[in-house]
């Protein structure tokens, strides 16, 4: 329950939080919210000898319109996505999915960044970032790169960013179409997902089916095809790979798939 021993540094700008990774070793980590990173610690499952905070650069901090689509900061906290009027506007999935995330307390300090970065399969978040195709932009000493969401999520808590890389921006484009659902199967309202799903048109994404977030391809390759929700739905199991766990076994969070994505066309269509 005590973490390993490890060196803390504040940085106050995104320059300042590079130039700290860079003097560090690998294996350093920026803190966001800490509310995946330390209980990690804490259990001694990762024991980073720095940690650099970036909780303090007001730069990683904002929500704005733009040409096309909205920049969110990624220390921007799941309770700001989710009192968003900006967002509530043009991007309700977002805003409903972040504020169905744990309990006041997790919202409040937990941040889209440290969601993303942390990769967990259980997160909302990343479901949602692939239904809505939404590019994060990683700043490293060599600039900044963009990388799709569809090719951010590699593995099991594993991602496209290099050691000390940080995510500064996610950028959501307004979606086209109006339909979108968010659907969510927990047992108590502050636990993750034993199965997600997020739809935003005839984007279907998964939420703890796999070791990443996955998109329900075949899913989509039948509503592609003109047929309804029902027969859609039917394939949402197809090419997933979910856990069997404490929670649920592998066979029922396929039928749970199957179910919550029948679910979440139809309330997406009646939004359309
Ligand atoms: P941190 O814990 O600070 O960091 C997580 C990881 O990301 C670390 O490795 C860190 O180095 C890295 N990181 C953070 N920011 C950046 C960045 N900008 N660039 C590069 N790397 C970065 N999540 C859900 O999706 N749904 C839930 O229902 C849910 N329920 C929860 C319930 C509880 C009780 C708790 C404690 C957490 C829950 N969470 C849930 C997770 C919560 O949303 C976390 O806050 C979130 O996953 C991590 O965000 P953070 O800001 O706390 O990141």
């Amino acid at each position: 329950m005590i973490p390993a021993p490890f060196t803390y540094r504040r940085a106050s700008s995104v320059d300042e939080a590079l130039d700290l990774a860079a003097q560090s070793d690998e294996d350093a980590k920026f803190l966001a919210g800490g509310h995946s990173l330390v209980p990690l610690m804490k259990l001694r499952l990762a024991a980073p000898s720095t940690l650099i905070d970036i909780g303090r650069i007001g730069d990683l901090s904002h929500i704005s319109e733009a040409d096309g689509h909205i920049a969110i900061g990624a220390m921007v906290t799941h309770d700001q996505i989710a009192r968003s009027r900006v967002l509530a506007a043009s991007v309700p999935l977002l805003a409903d999915a972040a504020g169905r995330i744990g309990d006041p307390q997790v919202r409040h300090c937990g941040t889209i960044g440290g969601s993303l970065a942390h990769a967990d399969p259980a997160a909302d978040l990343p479901a949602v970032m692939l239904a809505l195709d939404a590019t994060l932009v990683v700043r490293g000493s060599s600039g900044d790169r963009e990388v799709m969401a569809s090719d951010f999520f590699l593995g099991l808590f594993e991602t496209a960013l290099a050691p000390g890389e940080l995510l500064t921006v996610i950028r959501v484009p307004k979606p086209a179409s109006a339909g979108w659902s968010f659907q969510k199967f927990s047992k108590r309202g502050i636990d993750w997902a034993i199965v997600g799903v997020a739809v935003q048109g005839n984007n279907v994404a998964l939420v703890n089916m796999g070791s990443t977030p996955l998109r329900a391809t075949a899913t989509e390759r039948v509503l592609a095809s003109g047929s309804g929700p029902h027969e859609a739905a039917a394939n949402a199991a197809e090419g997933t790979n979910p856990p069997t766990d404490l929670n649920a076994p592998r066979t029922y969070r396929e039928h749970l798939a199957r179910v919550l994505v029948r679910r979440a066309l139809e309330e997406a269509g009646s939004r359309a």
